[in-house]
């Protein structure tokens, strides 16, 4: 990626459980959603999974690139640590935007989570007990 890219963001830090894989990213998240969706739901061991949005060319792998373990192919994929199993990030949108898990994030982003989606399968034993708007299925983001 060229460091032209994120020049004029502040630059957020996020890593895994272990430590081993280390990412930046762009204080620029274009959208944030707190996914309800059973893939979500098993990839975090969550009850949902807060993500937010950006395009890929602004999430760089710092470190522990060696340690991912994708899971998908080029244009989709959940990346873990190979080592302590965390979701760190998604690639999505035929490769053209990442969704960060939030929950591995260190820095504190400018965006929060607007909406809940895919409460239709929202596990049965959860309540949302906020005033974001529900979705049953997916949200376009803009
Ligand atoms: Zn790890
Ligand atoms: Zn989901």
């Amino acid at each position: 990626m060229s460091g032209s890219a994120i020049q004029n963001a502040r630059i957020l830090v996020g890593e895994c459980f272990c430590r081993t894989v280390g990412y930046a990213v762009a204080d620029a998240f274009e959208y944030a959603l707190n996914c309800h969706c059973s893939n979500c739901r098993r990839t975090t061991g969550s009850a949902f999974k807060p993500f937010a949005g950006i395009a890929r060319d602004k999430l760089r792998v710092t470190k522990g690139d060696d340690g991912l373990m994708i899971h998908g192919d080029a244009t989709g994929h959940n990346a873990h640590c190979r080592r302590c199993g965390s979701l760190l990030y998604s690639v999505v949108r035929d490769g053209a935007y990442v969704h960060v898990a939030m929950g591995t994030l260190v820095d504190d982003p400018s965006i929060r989570p607007t909406a809940h989606i895919f409460v239709g399968s929202k596990a049965p034993w959860v309540s949302i007990t906020d005033d974001l708007p529900q979705y049953e299925g997916h949200v376009v983001p803009r």
